[in-house]
């Protein structure tokens, strides 16, 4: 099958025209063209540039290359607390990535995640990390952060009323709707519209190497009358739909052992979609973490010896903002 998340190297995710023109003629996703790459101090983050164009707003996802870890022998910028990694360097990361985002002044908010669907709204920054794979705020000098390597990462903007939200969706979060909930959040707290949002969807594992077992198509499908749109293809099997042999049981007979490939970045675009978000206004990334082992971190590939990256969003204090904006 075609991996729709590895034909994009990092050269086609610069937004120059003529390689925008290149992507195009070499039949890349133009979906692809809307991301950035930003090198600061060593550091390689991905960014979107619509996100980038409000002059209030922080945003950026983090990438693999730099930082003061090492692994396999080269240095990473593990921004997660890992059994592998020490204390000081997952800090020395950190604290590398905000500088590089121009974000040092801004309170880093991480979550201690646990697959659920529960979403915390910050006003100010809390003394201690809290239990959450969501979080929300309005307020100026908060970094919302999420922790993936596979998962995926998804920032929302509200430019009207200036609100942002930070999401990590594993295939539990993504089964309870975390990014639906979420932005069920930012209509109750913030008055939000999601016809307003913008959303980036991270760098995650794709479609492509995906494998789950049938449980989980059977949870998905239980769930979500358009779930067949999330398994692309069956990896063992005879039947090119996983949906139609899971309800089928003939007497007598087990039904085919083996796997299905979830596309777990579809089944959240088509989330956000179904939540009301405009379908210009989603920007995914084309990136596969299992792929991208170069570029990004992998639990499915690297299991214990994996590192975290950290995609963050957040509001400018006023004064920043408006010496942005008069630049
Ligand atoms: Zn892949």
């Amino acid at each position: 099958m075609v991996c729709d998340y590895t034909g994009t190297a990092m050269a086609a995710t610069k937004t120059s025209r003529a390689t925008r023109r290149k992507a195009k003629k070499q039949g890349a996703p133009a979906a692809a063209t809307r991301w950035t790459t930003r090198s600061s101090k060593g550091i390689r983050m991905l960014q979107v540039p619509a996100f980038s164009r409000i002059p209030w707003l922080v945003h950026g996802f983090s990438t693999r290359p730099g930082g003061a870890s090492i692994l396999e022998g080269k240095p990473a910028l593990n921004l997660g607390f890992t059994e592998w990694d020490s204390r000081e360097n997952v800090r020395e990361n950190r604290h590398r990535f905000q500088s590089a985002l121009g974000a040092d002044k801004l309170a880093l908010v991480p979550l201690l995640q646990f697959h659920s669907d529960s979403i915390l709204c910050f006003d100010e920054p809390p003394t201690k990390p809290s239990r959450a794979d969501a979080s929300i705020t309005n307020r100026p000098g908060l970094l919302l952060a999420v922790q993936t390597a596979d998962c995926v990462p998804i920032l929302l903007v509200d430019p009207r009323n200036r609100a942002v939200a930070a999401v990590h969706a594993g295939w539990r979060g993504t089964l309870q709707r975390i990014v639906t909930k979420a932005i069920g959040r930012m209509q109750m707290q913030f008055a939000t519209q999601p016809a307003d949002l913008l959303a980036a969807i991270g760098p995650a594992i794709g479609g492509c190497c995906y494998e789950v077992g049938t449980e989980v198509a059977a949870a998905f499908t239980a769930q979500f009358p358009n779930a067949a749109k999330f398994f692309d293809e069956l990896r063992t099997g005879d039947e090119p739909n996983p949906l139609q042999w899971l309800n089928r049981m003939p007497p007598g007979h087990q039904p085919p052992p083996g796997k299905v490939l979830l596309d777990l970045p579809k089944a959240n675009r088509l989330q956000l979609l179904e939540a009301g978000v405009a379908g210009k206004n989603i920007f995914a990334s084309d990136l596969c973490t299992r792929c991208r082992t170069d570029l990004l971190f992998s639990y499915r590939k690297e299991a214990s010896q994996c590192g975290r990256m950290m995609s963050v969003i957040g509001i400018r204090e006023r004064g920043k903002a408006r010496s942005m904006e008069n630049r």
